[in-house]
């Protein structure tokens, strides 16, 4: 009897038990779910925005077997662009605040499908296509800034469905942002020497959705553009320019 009034009580309390295991596991269940569920619905504030950094392209025109403008029998445009867009790169990691990718990072050829192909894999949140200028003169001189414009688009206005048009005016306005920067800091190395900025359709960026500018920095058939452009203080500074219109751009 003993024995089994002892059994029947530990039963019960193990009943008892399972049963306040069942409560306790329930409520702390749930609390897991609201815990779980509630940043999901209302979301974190900042938590993504702070994980994703904005990814600058800068792309050095031409390269390998394409030398752009010829400056001497060794040196091509190839060489000054590429040489700008590594310090610009330099200068951007110095703070930390955007991820940097560059469409080449050395001598090489690449089609005008492979860059095209290399920027829009990378879904960039701005662009910097880095061009340098021949005239037929010594007097041509100064930089040209070429942004993509609501002036090309005319032609385009059928396929444009709302929502895509407010992506389209975001992207076009923060181009002519970009370009006004550039425009800005530039003047402030080459005085008086900008050629205005140009709403143009580039081959490198058509029917790409990304803020991009293409910057065209000087004369190096102007002999004194051409000591800039090529001298390692000169490129520095131009450099810097850059760097500056980006981070005033974010
Ligand atoms: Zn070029």
């Amino acid at each position: 009897m003993l024995t089994n009034t002892g059994t029947l009580l530990i039963s019960r309390r193990k009943y008892k038990s399972g049963e306040e295991m069942f409560y306790r596991t329930g409520k702390f269940f749930i609390l897991i779910l609201l815990l779980v569920i509630f940043p999901i619905i209302w979301g974190v504030p900042d938590l993504p925005a702070a994980e994703k950094k904005p990814l600058v392209v800068i792309d050095p025109a031409h390269g390998g077997q394409d030398s752009g403008v010829k400056i001497d029998d060794k040196t091509g445009e190839k060489d000054i662009t590429l040489a700008i867009a590594l310090l610009l790169q330099k200068e951007l990691a110095k703070n930390g605040n955007w991820e940097i990718m560059l469409t080449r990072d050395s001598d090489k050829t690449i089609s005008l499908e492979d860059r095209r192909k290399i920027i829009s894999q990378g879904k960039p949140d701005l662009l910097l296509s880095l061009h340098v200028n021949g005239g037929f003169s010594k007097g041509a001189s100064g930089f040209e800034i070429y942004y993509p414009g609501f002036l090309n688009l005319a032609d385009q206005k059928k396929q444009v469905k709302s929502g895509v048009k407010e992506t389209r005016d975001k992207y076009l306005k923060d181009s002519r942002k970009i370009a006004q920067l550039v425009q800005k800091n530039l003047d402030t190395l080459f005085p008086r020497k900008g050629r205005g900025l140009r709403e143009a359709e580039t081959p490198v960026l058509e029917g790409m959705d990304i803020p991009a500018v293409v910057v065209e920095i000087g004369f190096v058939t102007n002999p004194e553009e051409r000591k800039k452009l090529l001298s390692p203080a000169g490129q520095t500074e131009i450099a810097k320019a850059l760097a500056r219109s980006i981070k005033s751009f974010f």
